[in-house]
């Protein structure tokens, strides 16, 4: 007969191993299941140093590496694998990867969000040729060149202060006439003497010839039409979760994060959510770990009753 873990997670970001910690350490059969390395959307950023306990900030994947291994010291286990369908209705819930079927009493869903993207002409076929969606994952291909950057939220006024870092020059285009970020970015922002700040504007063509070579942008007051010349383009407008998979399964809100309330507990007996995934008002790592650990419980709390 087939195997029947206690608890499935789906994602090993912090929610994902949070979850795997309290899970395991109350003594549940745990797996987590991760398509490509721990850490999740913390891999992106060079430097956290807005989460509890390092003095001078930590890196993302040693964060995730150390989550990790603070779960599997209970006994959690991971299988590095991609989910591709789940079904998650009545007593036990299956997860069907490329590779295998697993069972499940209960699911606590961990996927997180991807990066948004412009959804312009040349985009996919740019990626990674000069359009690219993690400054810290690749900004380092551009030391001494210039860069446009998109949005105008924490991640793309931290992405331009990265790369104001290696790169000659940073332009940062923005569609409204202020930014989103917080204060502490917009102050570092200001001390930036080769990042310039493109207001009411948004990138509406990529040019490119074998690779991206510039940029088209549109001012949205007037109309009016600059070309920058420019090396690369880094898109930072935000994330979407990565909830397709669960379409049907369980209930999603007009944005699509999965309903699921301080809890983590969806409109499904046993399925919980957990992280940037689901509706919340800050998506953090700080919040996805406390996420991780509330599912957890009332994931045994389920287990304990059924
Ligand atoms: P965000 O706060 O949602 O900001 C997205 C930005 O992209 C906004 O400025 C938005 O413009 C712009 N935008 C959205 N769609 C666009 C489009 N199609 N074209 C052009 N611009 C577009 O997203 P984020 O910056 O990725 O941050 C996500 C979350 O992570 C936030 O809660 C943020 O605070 C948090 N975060 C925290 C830190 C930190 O504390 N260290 C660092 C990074 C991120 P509008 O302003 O006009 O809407």
């Amino acid at each position: 007969m087939k195997h029947i873990y206690d608890v499935i997670i789906i994602g090993g970001g912090p929610g994902g191993y949070s979850a795997a910690l309290y899970a395991s350490r109350a003594g549940l059969d745990t797996l987590v299941i991760e398509k490509f390395s721990v850490g999740g959307q913390m891999t992106l950023t060079d430097v956290i140093d807005n989460y509890p306990g390092f003095e001078e900030g930590t890196d993302g994947i040693s964060l995730g590496f150390k989550m990790q291994q603070s779960a599997e010291r209970f006994g959690a286990k991971t299988e590095y694998d991609e989910v591709v369908g789940v079904s998650l209705a009545g007593e036990i819930k299956t997860v069907t990867s490329v590779s295998a079927e697993y069972k499940s009493k209960t699911v606590i869903i961990a996927t997180g969000a991807n990066p948004r993207e412009l959804g312009i002409e040349k985009e996919t076929e740019l990626v990674g040729r000069g359009v690219h969606y993690c400054a810290h994952c690749d900004g380092r291909f551009y030391k001494d060149k210039t860069v446009v950057v998109v949005g105008g939220g924490n991640s793309a006024v931290e992405d331009a202060l990265y790369l104001s870092r290696l790169a000659k020059k940073v332009w940062l285009v923005h569609r409204r006439d202020e930014l989103r970020a917080t204060k502490i970015y917009r102050d570092s922002l200001l001390k930036a003497d080769n990042v310039e700040i493109i207001w009411n504007s948004r990138v509406t063509q990529l040019r490119s010839d074998k690779r991206l070579n510039g940029v088209q942008v549109e001012n949205i007051l007037n109309a009016e039409i600059t070309d920058i010349v420019c090396d690369g383009v880094f898109v930072s407008i935000g994330r979407k979760p990565a909830s397709e998979l669960f379409k049907g399964q369980v209930e999603i809100d007009e944005n699509g994060y999965i309903i699921a309330d301080e809890s983590g507990k969806t409109n499904v007996e046993g399925v919980f959510a957990v992280g940037d995934v689901r509706t919340k008002a800050l998506r953090q790592v700080v919040t996805a770990v406390s996420d991780g650990a509330t599912a957890a419980h009332f994931a045994e709390e389920y287990i304990i009753r059924n």
